[in-house]
């Protein structure tokens, strides 16, 4: 039975979508059911026609296979007072698969974790991590081991990695890896299908599946360099080179500082955490101007995107001794103050709540929404 899971398939390059691109409308009512049970635990059978517009019989019918498939478990009688019978509540059975998540965004550290369909952490493990063909191989090593740990049959791994990914080949100047296809690289460790993504966008998907984000939102994730995921819709958008979101190499000041691109004044050259780090040790009393300055660069980097998309959902993720306080407030400031309409929801920039599992959060996510259809 189990074997009639994946229900999606991964998309074309260009717009990672809810990826679930339904081969039949039977799929896509699949994944109707499975998304209304998973937002909404305890459902019954009348519950979920209601909310999906599918007939009772339909519903009853795609209930019978995902009970069979022990996607879905019973939990007993609805507490809602109906004429006839009770109704039997459903919901979505977190431990009946495994998810596999690697994060390969660190600069030496690779850290894999099993999740259960909820996202929570069943098994963790983290290794160094090298560059090329070691860093392959390392990450071989640990995705075996994560196999192992796996105590349900698995639905999915799920990889974010820095660089360009299409399709799930994957180039990473970092990593020395170059136009290396991931999915088959790997393929002799799990026959599960292998969902490859760049970090910073499954760290967006993360925010929103995981710590309560939009569905329109953009995550900026500060660290050695910035980078950038944005949501339109729930959907990540990828660009049409696999580029998108790579807002740490746009100039935001005229002959600014040398930046390792070849280019003058990139935002990175302000707000990475080397720069920044950088700029507050060489003037150490002038601290919070510093921070509240390079928030100003990253809001003048933002306003005309947020403008232009009517975002009102940024998350911010990094150190917080450099990101909460006055970097965040002056960028939020800023922002407002170059697009704040009267019609317009105010924007919120806030710091990301997941810490150092935004990516592998995401990783997870990025396999619910390409396997089962949950975004
Ligand atoms: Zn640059």
């Amino acid at each position: 039975m189990i074997n009639r899971i994946p229900l999606g398939e991964p998309t074309g390059p260009n717009v990672a979508s809810r990826g679930f691109r339904p081969r039949d409308g039977r799929q896509q009512n699949l994944a109707l059911v499975i998304q209304a049970l998973y937002d909404n635990p305890g459902l019954s059978r009348a519950d979920l026609a209601r909310l999906t517009g599918l007939t009772r019989v339909t519903i009853s019918d795609i209930v019978a296979e995902l009970l069979a498939d022990g996607l879905l478990v019973e939990t007993g009688a609805s507490d809602k007072v109906r004429p006839g019978k009770r109704a039997t509540k459903l919901q979505v059975a977190a431990d009946s698969r495994a998810i596999l998540a690697v994060d390969i965004s660190g600069e030496t550290t690779l850290v894999g974790a099993v999740y259960s369909l909820g996202g929570e952490v069943l098994h963790r493990s983290s290794r160094p991590l090298s560059k090329s063909d070691a860093a392959l191989s390392e990450l071989r090593g640990l995705l075996g081991e994560l196999v192992a740990a796996a105590e349900s049959p698995i639905l999915g791994v799920g990889i974010g990695t820095p660089g360009t990914v299409e399709g799930s080949v994957v180039t990473a100047a970092n990593l020395d890896w170059h136009f290396l296809d991931l999915a088959k690289s790997l393929a002799a460790v799990t026959h599960a299908p292998i969902e490859v993504e760049n970090d910073a966008n499954v760290a967006a998907l993360a925010e929103r599946r995981f710590a309560g984000g939009e569905d329109d939102l953009i995550r900026i994730q500060i660290s050695r360099g910035v980078g950038s995921g944005l949501l339109l819709g729930g959907v990540a958008i990828t660009g049409s080179s696999g580029a998108a979101g790579e807002i740490g190499h746009v100039v935001i000041e005229h002959n600014g500082t040398p930046c390792s691109c070849g280019k003058r004044g990139c935002l990175e050259t302000w707000i990475s955490v080397p720069a920044l780090s950088g700029r507050i040790e060489s003037d150490p009393d002038g601290r919070e101007e510093t921070l509240a300055e390079a928030g100003r660069r990253l809001g003048m980097a933002l306003s005309p995107i947020i403008g232009m998309l009517d975002l009102v959902d940024v998350v911010v993720g990094g150190p917080a001794e450099l990101v909460a306080g006055p970097f965040l407030e002056a960028a939020q400031d800023l922002v407002r103050e170059r697009i704040g309409i009267e019609s317009r929801r105010p924007v919120q920039l806030r710091q990301s709540t997941l810490g150092d599992d935004a990516v592998l959060l995401g990783a997870a996510a990025l396999v619910l929404r390409n396997q089962l259809g949950v975004y």
